[in-house]
């Protein structure tokens, strides 16, 4: 009897009967099932073969066929996705899934078979003794040395395929497909980097001397102290071993230098992981890391499910990124789990970050996570120097106070290129009547629209709705006025303040696209652009070598959020965008603008570094029983009324206060920080618990009575462990 995950949103497996004429002994776990479900039919995966099943055999039904003889995904992915299922309490099939590329889902064959010539007997004389043009004679030539692929036959150019077509209309050579086994990774030189610095040189022999063995290191260096090169050396190390490495990013479409810089280095095929590819891109680059062809596989998030031959070490960039934490559907951490997935491969894990998140500097604190120390730039590069800019004494303009305005001119006037963050897209936050108060609302949350004055539209940037803009008050008559700024108003602003100074934004409205990245990116390379304007987008791992002045506009944003992790994310960007100052030999300015420069966290964070502020959140979680030292989960819900989500919540809490005892606090319900969203109104319930067993025994017990409660109808629910956002 098989027992088979599907993709449907249940967490439960499924039982059938084996295939007519399938013998059970010889299925692993893990290859692909198709099996009658309902009137449809489904491909799922087997999970285990068991004797037994609750159902009578007599209302089991048959699968259908099974697609493979080896396993998808290799026994330690296929387990990592199991626990990952339990862990995150996600649907089994559903986790399978997402860990799988969709085109295997749908049935496409595992392997790559490819179609590979070969001369007929006796054909290879026949062809010596004729006269061949220059493109056939380059073909003949290398069927003399043995059977050619497809994709070997395209890389010799243009003509080369019309010449095997020549060849096989002649009846001289033979194709037949065959599937290539897993050849071993070329072992080309990777190019020469960098003399190491000192810091640099005991961390890649620290990282070293792990291979082969779980030793998870904090590789905690500041911006531009040469993190990249220390994956890149380590990686060297793990392709003389011959093999792979896998480097997990949070965006690649947004940081093209980051493979780029991959690519230079190694002689190697990469298999690139990412959003932006198509259904057959992704196989592709799957099977590349599947069979090993591949010695380093680059992708985000999912990639940490991506099976490899031969894993060598897996590394994490920037591992404080929220974009590791799938926000909806399968919640999973892909930071936590590449943890989890290097230490059952036995291999090294390296989470690398200017400013580590909170939960890993506990971990190195601890002495779980070694910890690796970059402390100086790489190269000729110095520290910049920062100050705040009191926004209280200063007047400002369009939201660029005058000292900015002074230094942007001496940095302009010097050579160098300057960045304004601002964490805020669009032209205004707010579309206001000085005369009634009436402010743009959105009609299906509880929000502000924004004003997007380049497309005349009020955008929601909760909900995505969109209005023309008004001419006049709605409730008065009066004239509107657009209050706060967006990047698109700094942009307008500049062309005031730095006439015909070339300025280049930076944002989610002005780049939907790679060739927009790589375009925008270009134009501040080439020295093109003098000003560089935009949010987050700028701030995640680029290099730009002559940029010597930030300017983080409002920093106060971030200061006051009902978020507990507000602070660790507004200290992150501050520091990360300030990071992007004076990288080459020219030194760097940063310039702090705020309203409130007593703010114990920035003072904390301009005195002492990210170190001295991560230490004093640290403590801060420490006394208040957050995370790191205390584990949480958040039930979620929403519904088409306020009652309808409090009361499912209410019932919810009432089920788990027994089970909960005196190890799982209940915090809530409460209605979500903003309530009203896309027109359903969102509650939420926090459960605490200082021990991680107790708080999942519960969540096994609890959850599946959840869709039993007659208060779950119509509403939605979804439970997200270690939750990122709690707000
Ligand atoms: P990080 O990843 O820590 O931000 P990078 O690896 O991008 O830092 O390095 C920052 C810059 O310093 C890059 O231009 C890189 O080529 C250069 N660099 C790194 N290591 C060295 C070194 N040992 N000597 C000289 N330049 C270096
Ligand atoms: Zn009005
Ligand atoms: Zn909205």
């Amino acid at each position: 009897m098989l027992r088979i995950a599907l993709d449907v949103p249940l967490r439960r497996l499924y039982d059938y009967l084996p295939p007519d004429g399938v013998a059970v002994a010889g299925l692993r776990p893990g290859v692909r099932v198709e099996v009658p479900f309902g009137p449809r039919t489904l491909i799922g995966v087997l999970v285990e073969v068991a004797a037994g099943s609750s159902l009578p055999t007599s209302r089991l039904r048959a699968a259908r066929a099974v697609l493979d003889v080896e396993p998808a995904l290799d026994p330690v992915t296929f387990d990592l996705v199991r626990w990952a299922a339990d862990y995150y309490h996600h649907p089994p099939g559903e986790a399978l899934a997402a860990a799988l590329p969709i085109l295997l889902r749908t049935g496409r064959s595992l392997l790559a078979r490819e179609t590979y010539w070969q001369w007929r007997a006796d054909a290879a004389t026949a062809a010596t003794g004729t006269r061949l043009g220059a493109r056939q004679k380059a073909v003949a030539i290398r069927l003399d040395a043995g059977p050619l692929s497809a994709s070997a036959l395209a890389e010799l150019g243009d003509g080369a395929r019309a010449a095997m077509k020549g060849f096989a209309q002649k009846g001289w050579v033979e194709s037949c497909e065959v599937e290539p086994d897993a050849a071993p990774p070329p072992r080309g030189d990777a190019a020469p980097g960098p003399v190491l610095t000192g810091a640099q040189a005991e961390a890649v022999a620290a990282i070293g001397a792990g291979l082969g063995t779980f030793a998870p290191f904090l590789l905690h260096g500041v911006t531009g102290s040469g993190k990249t090169e220390v994956y890149l050396r380590s990686i060297a190390e793990v392709l003389k071993r011959g093999e792979q490495a896998l480097v997990l990013v949070p965006e690649i479409a947004l940081t093209p230098q980051a493979v780029s810089r991959f690519a230079a280095r190694f002689p190697v095929p990469l298999a690139v992981l990412h959003s932006g590819l198509t259904d057959s891109e992704r196989l592709d680059m799957w099977r590349l890391a599947r069979s090993g062809a591949a010695p380093i596989v680059i992708g985000t998030r999912s990639a940490v499910f991506v099976p490899l031959a031969r894993p060598g070490i897996i590394v994490v960039d920037e591992e404080h990124d929220a974009s590791y934490k799938q926000q909806e559907g399968f919640r999973y951490s892909a930071r936590d789990l590449a943890v989890l997935r290097g230490q059952r491969h036995g291999i090294p894990v390296v989470l690398g970050s200017a400013t580590p998140s909170l939960e890993t500097l506990q971990q190195a604190d601890v002495g779980r996570y070694r910890r690796l120390r970059l402390p100086e730039r790489a190269g000729a590069a110095v520290t910049p120097r920062t100050a705040i800019v009191d926004l209280r004494l200063h007047e400002e303009r369009q939201g660029i106070a005058t000292p900015s305005v002074l230094a942007m001119q001496r940095h302009l006037a010097a050579g160098g290129q300057v960045l304004l963050y601002l964490n805020r897209r669009g032209y205004a936050p707010l579309l206001f009547c000085p005369t009634c108060s009436w402010a743009a609302p959105c009609s299906a949350c509880d929000a502000r629209m924004t004003v997007h004055m380049k497309r005349s539209r009020l955008i929601c940037h909760h909900c995505g709705m969109q209005e023309p803009v008004p001419y006049a008050c709605p409730q008065c008559g009066a004239e509107l006025r657009p209050v706060g700024q967006g990047t698109e108003r700094v942009e307008d602003a500049l062309d005031e303040f730095f006439p015909g100074v070339p300025v280049v934004r930076i944002d989610r409205d002005t780049i939907q696209s790679r060739g927009e990245i790589e375009a925008a990116l270009e134009r501040v390379h080439s020295g093109e652009a003098r000003i560089l304007v935009g949010t987050q987008m700028l701030t995640k791992g680029h290099d730009f070598p002559d940029v010597t002045l930030v300017v983080v506009l409002n920093a106060d944003q971030g200061l006051f959020g009902s978020d507990f992790r507000a602070s660790e994310r507004l200290a992150q960007s501050i520091v990360q965008v300030a990071g992007r100052a004076g990288r080459a030999s020219r030194p760097g300015e940063v310039l702090v603008q705020t309203a409130c420069p007593e703010h114990p966290l920035l003072t904390r964070l301009l005195r002492e570094g990210y170190d001295g502020y991560a230490s004093a959140a640290l403590e801060e979680r420490a006394a208040a029983g957050w995370p790191p030292f205390s584990r949480l989960a958040l039930l979620r819900a929403e519904a088409a009324s306020r009652e309808a989500a409090l009361g499912f919540l209410e019932a919810a809490r009432a089920r788990a206060a027994g089970p909960a005892g005196d190890s799982v606090r209940l915090l809530g319900p409460v209605a979500a920080a903003m309530e009203r969203r896309a027109g359903r109104f969102r509650a939420q319930l926090l459960l605490e618990s200082a021990s991680r067993a107790a708080l999942h025994r519960l969540l096994g017990s609890w959850l599946p009575e959840l869709d039993l409660l007659p208060e779950a109808r119509g509403v939605r629910w979804s439970i997200d462990v270690d939750p990122l956002e709690t707000s």
